[in-house]
């Protein structure tokens, strides 16, 4: 049976974190800083600020810290950040983090590449985070890296992705999302991945976050949607989507993208996208090469001329 496509989504802004993390310039704090700023003005409720993960394994977070406790703090926004290990959380929660993203992958080569850890082994970190992130009163959303595909295995089955989600429900995660890292996933593996995981936990306990390597990411975004589901992790401009990087190394859906899709097709989600295009034209000079988003690329929305005469 068909699922109502949702009225109204909820979109988590990842663009300072998952976006500019992938980024090769070095970006200054201040600028950072001001970059989710603009993006609270913007209207998201919630903003992946930054990660708190070794300065050695990604340098452009080195300055989480500084980064967290700089942002101005709109009353009812929720600032998450991303946390790799227990390490991470202890640095989190001093900085005043309430909202901590953790992440395990559904594949076993990707999880030793990535973290050096197996599946089991992130899964204990994880264990260890909920449970100290609870006693902080922080909150926590789980990422499922490769939840589609593995640049290591390919095709990741949907069976191998349900019992990573289950194990981070039990572990009292918030929202499981699921990330299609390296941008592989169709419509059709969308909607098998969730008849599979739907019976799990309600289309509201679960997030999207579709990497656009092959330009499939808007056509996922639809296909959720015409399953029930109503989360969706983008980020302003396409950040992360570098150019020179080489293969593999697209962005997030880009931002603008999403919210002029969901302007089109009726669906609710209180986001400006004449501030997240502010915001978009504010990072491009730091980042240093031409950002993804075609409707940035655009100039936003349809503006007339005069016609020719
Ligand atoms: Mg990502």
């Amino acid at each position: 049976m068909a699922a109502q496509r949702p009225r109204r989504v909820r979109i988590v802004e990842v663009g300072p974190r998952d976006g500019l993390q992938n980024e090769a310039a070095a970006i200054p704090t201040n600028v950072k800083v001001r970059f989710v700023d603009l993006l609270s003005e913007a209207g998201f409720n919630w903003i992946e600020v930054t990660s708190f993960v070794h300065p050695r394994a990604v340098p452009q977070m080195a300055d989480a810290d500084e980064v967290f406790r700089a942002i101005g703090k709109k009353p009812g926004v929720r600032y998450v950040a991303l946390v790799p290990n227990p390490r991470g959380l202890d640095r989190a929660l001093a900085a005043g983090v309430e909202d901590i993203a953790l992440f395990v992958a559904a594949s076993e080569s990707f999880s030793r590449a990535n973290i050096n850890r197996s599946i089991e082994q992130s899964l204990e970190d994880a264990h260890q985070v909920t449970t100290a992130s609870r006693l902080a009163g922080a909150r926590v959303r789980a990422y499922i890296s490769v939840a589609f595909g593995c640049p290591y295995e390919g095709p990741v089955s949907p069976a191998r992705v349900l019992p990573v989600a289950e194990r981070l429900f039990e572990l009292g995660a918030e929202e499981v999302v699921l990330g299609d890292t390296i941008g592989v996933a169709t419509p059709s593996d969308v909607s098998r991945l969730m008849d599979v995981l739907l019976p799990l936990a309600p289309a509201d306990r679960w997030g999207m976050h579709f990497h656009d390597t092959r330009g499939m990411a808007l056509a996922n975004v639809m296909a959720s949607l015409d399953v029930g589901l109503s989360h969706f992790d983008s980020s302003a401009g396409g950040l992360g989507g570098c150019p020179f990087a080489g293969p593999g190394a697209a962005g997030n859906v880009a931002t603008e993208d999403l919210l002029y899709l969901l302007d089109g097709v009726g669906v609710e989600h209180r986001v400006d996208l004449d501030r997240v295009l502010e915001a978009s034209r504010f990072i491009v000079d730091a980042v240093g090469h031409p950002l993804t988003s075609k409707v940035y690329q655009a100039g936003g929305r349809l503006t007339t001329i005069p016609a020719p005469r």
